[in-house]
C-alpha cells in the first residue's frame, strides 16, 4: 500500500485496511486498557485509542517541543518548592478550602502530618505538565500551559508503545523518511528509575514499592510498564488498594510502613485524585501513608501542589520570584508558558474576572478543583455556573482560565466499536518529569519523555481516561 494521504482519503476501503494494521500492531505492542464491560479482568481486553496516523501529522513546532523539555526541571522544581512552603499553601488555598471538601480533606491531612512531624526524609515528584498550542495571527503558535498533574500522572506507559505503531502506519504508505523522523519516547523508563532512585534512598534492602490502585482499573497496563521497569531492577511491587491498606496496612514506632507483614520503601498512588475514590475508610489510609517515613507520590503536600488554585496564584506578579529566589531564567521561562489565570475570590479582582467572563465567555474556562477531566465549564454552561455562583462564597472554589485555541488539523482517531473516519482534531503535548530530594538536596532533577493526546474539537473537554482523547506522537517540524 504505497498511496499518498490524499488518495487514501478517497478510498474508504483502503483507509480501514490501513486502520486494522494499524490497531493490529497497537495491540501487539501493547498499548492496551481493559475494556468498560470487564474493567477488573485482563482476560479480554482491547487497544487505548489513538490516532490512525500522521497525515498532515500532529505537526509540532520543535522550537515548542524543545521549550516544553527545557521548562520541565523548573516545573519540577516549582511544585518541590511549593509543595515545602506551607505557609504558601494554607495561604492560597484558604478561601477554596472552606468552599471545596475535597481539597479541605486533603489539607487537613496535610495539618496533621505537619503537626505529627513530617517523618519521610526522600521525596519523590512524578509530574506531568500539559500545553497546548495558542494559536496566533502571525503563524507561530505558542507554548501554553494548560495544568501540572502531581497525581497519577497517567499514560507514560502507552506513550512508550505508541511510536512503533505509527512508524509502522507510515512504513505501510512507504512513508520511511517520515516515520524515521517520529521520536522515541520511553517514559515508563524514566518514571521507573525515579522511583527506583527514591527506594534506593529509603535505604532498605527487602522494603517493597506499593502501587495504590482499584480493583477495577483499565489503564492497568500503563501500571503494569512502569511495575515490570523495576522488576527488571530486582525492586518488587505491590499492587493494593486503599481498602487493603486500612485493613493490613500498619506503622512500626518509627513510622515504618508494613503492608501485609512487608516493609514498603515507595507508596506510588495511581488513585487518591478524585473524591469518589474515597470513603471513610480509604481517607484513614491515606492518613495512615502519609503518616509513614515511606517515600509518597506524590506525598500530600505535593498532591496540593497540583491543584488548579495553586496553579492560579503562581501565575500573580511575584510569586514565582519569591518561590524561586535567584533563578531569574527558570522564573522567565515558566512564566512563558503561563495562560491567563484569574482568582473568583469573592472580592473585587474575582468580580471583574466574572465581569470579563461574562462579557466574552468562548475566551474563558471555569475550572473547579478537581482532576481527571470532564470537570470544567465552557461557554453557555459556563456563564450559567457563573450566574449562580456570582453572589456566593462557592465561587472561590473554582477558578478562571483563558481558553486556549489550537488550530485544527484532520486525523483519524481510532477507537474500538467506531467508524473510521476524519475528524478535526487538536492536541495537548505533556512532558513528564522526575525529581528526588533527599532531605534538602535535590538528587534528580529530569524530564522522561512526552505524551501527545489528540481530541476532536467538538469536545471541549476530558482526557484518553475519560475517552475523549486519544494517544498520539509528535511529528516535529
Ligand atoms: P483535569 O485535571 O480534569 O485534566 P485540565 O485542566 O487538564 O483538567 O482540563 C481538562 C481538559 O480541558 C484539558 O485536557 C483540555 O482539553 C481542556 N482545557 C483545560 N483548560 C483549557 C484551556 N485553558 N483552554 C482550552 N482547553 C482547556
Ligand atoms: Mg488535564
Amino acid at each position: 500500500m504505497a498511496a499518498g494521504w490524499e488518495s487514501l482519503l478517497q478510498d474508504e476501503q483502503q483507509l480501514e485496511e490501513l486502520a486494522l494494521q494499524a490497531v493490529d500492531r497497537a495491540l501487539a505492542e501493547g498499548v492496551l486498557l481493559r475494556t468498560s464491560q470487564e474493567p477488573s479482568s485482563s482476560d479480554v481486553v482491547s487497544y487505548a485509542p489513538f490516532t490512525l496516523f500522521l497525515f498532515f501529522p500532529s505537526l509540532v513546532p520543535s522550537a515548542l517541543l524543545e521549550q516544553a523539555y527545557a521548562v520541565q526541571m523548573d516545573f519540577n522544581l516549582l511544585v518541590d518548592a511549593v509543595s515545602q512552603n506551607a505557609a504558601f499553601l494554607e495561604q492560597t488555598l484558604s478561601s477554596t478550602i472552606k468552599r471545596d471538601e475535597f481539597t479541605a480533606r486533603l489539607f487537613d491531612i496535610h495539618k496533621q502530618v505537619l503537626k505529627e512531624g513530617i517523618a519521610q526524609t526522600v521525596f519523590l515528584g512524578l509530574n506531568r505538565s500539559d500545553y497546548m498550542f495558542q494559536h496566533s495571527a502571525d503563524g507561530f503558535p505558542a507554548l501554553k500551559q494548560i495544568e501540572i498533574n502531581t497525581i497519577s500522572a497517567s499514560f507514560g506507559g502507552l506513550a512508550s508503545r505508541t511510536p512503533a505503531v505509527h512508524r509502522h502506519v507510515l512504513n505501510v504508505l512507504s512513508k520511511t523518511k517520515e516515520a524515521s523522523k517520529i521520536l522515541s519516547n520511553n517514559p515508563s523508563k524514566g518514571l521507573a528509575l525515579g522511583i527506583a532512585k527514591a527506594w534506593e534512598l529509603y535505604g532498605s534492602a527487602n522494603a517493597l514499592v506499593l502501587l495504590i490502585a482499584q480493583e477495577k482499573e483499565r489503564n492497568i497496563f500503563d501500571q503494569r510498564a512502569i511495575e515490570n521497569e523495576l522488576l527488571a531492577r530486582n525492586i518488587h511491587v505491590i499492587r493494593r488498594r486503599f481498602e487493603d491498606v486500612s485493613e493490613k496496612g500498619s506503622l512500626d514506632q518509627d513510622r515504618r510502613l508494613f503492608m501485609d507483614g512487608q516493609e514498603v520503601a515507595v507508596v506510588y498512588f495511581r488513585d487518591g485524585y478524585m473524591p469518589s475514590q474515597y470513603s471513610v475508610k480509604n481517607w484513614e489510609a491515606r492518613l495512615l501513608l502519609e503518616r509513614s517515613c515511606a517515600v509518597k507520590c506524590p506525598d500530600i503536600a505535593t498532591q496540593l501542589a497540583g491543584t488548579k488554585k495553586v496553579q492560579q496564584e503562581l501565575s500573580r506578579v511575584g510569586v514565582l520570584e519569591v518561590l524561586l529566589p535567584g533563578q531569574p531564567e527558570a522564573v522567565a521561562r515558566l512564566r512563558a508558558t503561563f495562560a491567563g489565570l484569574y482568582s473568583l475570590d469573592l472580592d473585587q479582582e474575582g468580580d471583574q474576572a466574572i465581569a470579563e467572563a461574562l462579557a466574552a465567555p468562548s475566551q474563558f474556562v471555569l475550572k473547579p478543583q478537581r482532576e481527571g477531566g470532564g470537570n470544567n465549564l465552557y461557554g453557555e454552561e459556563m456563564v450559567q455556573a457563573l450566574e449562580r455562583l456570582k453572589d456566593s462564597e462557592e465561587r472561590a472554589s473554582y477558578i478562571l482560565m483563558e481558553k486556549i485555541e489550537p488550530e485544527p488539523f484532520g486525523n483519524c482517531l481510532l477507537r474500538p466499536g467506531s467508524p473510521v473516519r476524519v475528524v478535526q482534531c487538536i492536541s495537548e503535548l505533556g512532558i513528564f518529569g522526575v525529581y528526588v530530594r533527599q532531605g534538602k538536596t535535590l538528587v534528580m532533577n529530569k524530564h522522561v519523555g512526552h505524551l501527545l493526546r489528540t481530541k476532536a474539537i467538538e469536545h471541549a473537554d476530558g482526557g484518553v481516561a475519560a475517552g475523549v482523547a486519544v494517544l498520539d506522537n509528535p511529528y516535529p517540524v
